[in-house]
Parts: C-alpha cells; structure tokens; sequence
C-alpha cells in the first residue's frame, strides 16, 4: 500500500470573517499571515493497536503537535514556522519553493478553499483526547471480534449439527 503524501492541513473556517477575493490582491497571502507556512504535517499509520496509540500518545506528549484525520488518513501535525517565511508574510525562497508549496493553490488552500472538513474526521490536541478515542476505538475492536468468534461457532455447531 503506498503512503499518502504529506499535507499542507486544512484549518477551519468556522467563524472566520469574510475574506477577500484572492484574484484581486497583488499578493493573495499577504492577508492570511503565512497560514500554510506554520505547520508541516506527516502521514501516519492509523493506528489500530494500543501500541500504535501510544505511540500517538507520545506525539502529543510534546507541544504544538497535533494528530488529525483527512479523507481517511492519518496525519501528525507540528506548529512550527518555516524558515523561509519572512515577517511580512513572504516567501525569501519564492522561486526555489519545495514543490509540495508550487502544487498548494492559493484560490482552495486553507484559507480562502472551502472548508470541506469533515466534522466527523478526528482531530487531537491532547492526550486525554487520544486516550478517549483509543478506548472507544479498542473496545469496539473487542465487540467486534468476539461477534466473529460467536458467529464462527455457531456456524461450526451447526455444521456439525447437520453432519
Ligand atoms: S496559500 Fe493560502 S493558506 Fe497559504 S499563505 Fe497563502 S493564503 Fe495563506
Ligand atoms: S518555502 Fe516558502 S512557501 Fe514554502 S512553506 Fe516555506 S515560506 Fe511557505
């Protein structure tokens, strides 16, 4: 299976103010501070086992880290400030720009796209909210599985039943 690239996250546009159109602004960015240029976030496993949700749980044991879910995939989010961002929100390396920067359209990035995020799609800021998930996630695993062996049994009962 190949791993999904990493992202520039959506942020939500919840209560934000209304913006202005990107196509009639010299420098599109300029009103948003750089938004994309803060955090970098990486994909991760989704976790399925109490070690992959500890492992999760040492992520956001650290500070301005956050795990999220987008379109099904798992992400670890780090708040931090890329180097090339200037303080009048510029990029210093605009024409050698990574390319995961060259692909991110200002006109559907996080600040002027859609906010198409799912509600329902997870998002962790702390511990506690990890722990959560995780005994949710892992007792329905449990349900789950003990439903199969039920169902397994008593498919062999009967089998023998008929034999
Ligand atoms: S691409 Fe969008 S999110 Fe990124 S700095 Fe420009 S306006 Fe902000
Ligand atoms: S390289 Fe430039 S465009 Fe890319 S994240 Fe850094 S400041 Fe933003």
């Amino acid at each position: 299976m190949s791993r999904p690239r990493p992202t520039k996250p959506r942020g939500s546009t919840a209560s934000a103010p209304p913006k202005p159109d990107p196509r009639t602004l010299d420098n599109p960015c300029l009103p948003c501070k750089g938004g994309c240029c803060q955090h970098v976030a990486i994909p991760i496993d989704t976790p399925t086992t109490p070690g992959d949700f500890d492992d999760i749980r040492w992520y956001l044991l650290h500070d301005n880290v956050r795990v999220f879910v987008e379109d099904g995939d798992w992400y670890c989010e780090f708040k931090t400030r890329c180097s090339a961002l200037q303080t009048d929100w510029l990029c210093a390396i605009y024409e050698k720009r990574p390319k995961i920067c060259r692909d991110y359209d200002a006109e559907s990035c996080e600040y002027y796209g859609e906010n198409d995020a799912d509600d329902a799609e997870p998002s962790f800021e702390t511990v506690e909210e990890i722990e959560a998930y995780a005994r949710e996630f892992l007792a329905e695993k449990r349900r789950k599985a003990a439903r199969r062996r039920r169902h397994k049994h008593a498919q062999h009962a009967r089998r023998k039943g008929g034999a």
